[in-house]
C-alpha cells in the first residue's frame, strides 16, 4: 500500500491505535520490511514488542566505530534475550581510511560528512529493497520530530517507493519508559547516568535533568539530527 490517499486515510485511522497494532498492520501490509535501532530506549522498547508479534522480524543497526561500550554491551545483551534476527551495517570507510582522506576529528571539522559516511549511507544501503523501514522516533523527542507521521511514504534511490513507520509517533518519553519497566526490558546503561539520547562518542554527553531529550547531542553544533531520518524528501 504505497498510494499517497490510502495512506492518508491509514495516518488517520493509526492516530488513535497502540503501537502494536500499528506493528501489526504494517506485518500484515508489507512484506519486505526492517526495524531500524540504534538501540535508545524507544528502540529497545519497538524490539520488544514486535518480537512478541513477529518473532524473526528483521532488526538493522549501523555501527559507526564511534559506539560508546555500554551500546555494544546492551546490543549483545538484546540479541541474546531475544534471539534476535539483527543485521549491522558499517560505514564503507574505517575511522583510519576516513581520518586519512578528511583529516582527524572529522566529527569536530565536519559533523555533517562525518554522520553521512558513517551513519547515513551505511543507512541507505540497510533500507535498499524494503518495502516498511520501521523506527522508533516519537514527536515530543525534539522539535525536528513534531510533525513526524505514522506512515510516511518516499522513494528509494531508484525510484520504487517504500514506507517509514514510526508506530512510536505518539507516545512520550513516560510512556515509553513505562512500557520498559513493565516488560523489564534491557536498556542502555549509560541512561542512568544523566544521558537521555546516546548516539556516537565524540558527539554525546550527559545532560542536567531539565535539559531537553537531545540536548547533549552534538553540544555547541547548529545540528539537531545526523540526517538518517532528514537525508529523503516525503511524497505523503
Ligand atoms: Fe561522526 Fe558524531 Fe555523526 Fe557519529 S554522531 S557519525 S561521530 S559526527
Amino acid at each position: 500500500m504505497f498510494d499517497p490517499e490510502a495512506i492518508r486515510q491509514k495516518n488517520a485511522e493509526l492516530e488513535t491505535a497502540t503501537p502494536q497494532e500499528i506493528l501489526q498492520f504494517v506485518f500484515a501490509t508489507y512484506p519486505k520490511l526492517a526495524i531500524s535501532t540504534a538501540f535508545g530506549v524507544e528502540g529497545c522498547a519497538l524490539i520488544d514488542m514486535a518480537v512478541r508479534l513477529k518473532p524473526d522480524v528483521p532488526v538493522f543497526t549501523i555501527d559507526t566505530d564511534y559506539l560508546f561500550s555500554e551500546t555494544l554491551a546492551l546490543k549483545e545483551r538484546l540479541v541474546q534475550k531475544y534471539a534476535l534476527n539483527l543485521t549491522t551495517f558499517r560505514p564503507q570507510l574505517t575511522i583510519a581510511e576516513q581520518e586519512q582522506r578528511h583529516g582527524l576529528r572529522l566529527y569536530q571539522s565536519n559533523p555533517d560528512l562525518c554522520c553521512g559516511i558513517r551513519k547515513v549511507e551505511p543507512n541507505q544501503r540497510a533500507i535498499a529493497g524494503l518495502d516498511a523501514w520501521i523506527a522508533g522516533l516519537r514527536r515530543d523527542q525534539a522539535q525536528s520530530r513534531s510533525a513526524i507521521d505514522i506512515l510516511e511514504r518516499y522513494d528509494h534511490d531508484d525510484g520504487t517507493p517504500y514506507v517509514k513507520v514510526n508506530p512510536l509517533a505518539n507516545w512520550t518519553r513516560k510512556d515509553t519508559w513505562a512500557y520498559v519497566v513493565k516488560h523489564e526490558v534491557p536498556y542502555n546503561e549509560l541512561l542512568d547516568q544523566g544521558y537521555k539520547s546516546i548516539g556516537c562518542w565524540p558527539c554525546t554527553r550527559a545532560v542536567g535533568a531539565n535539559e531537553d531529550e537531545r540536548a547533549g547531542r552534538w553540544v555547541g553544533r547548529n545540528k539537531t539530527e545526523c540526517g538518517i531520518h532528514t537525508f529523503a524528501h516525503r511524497k505523503a
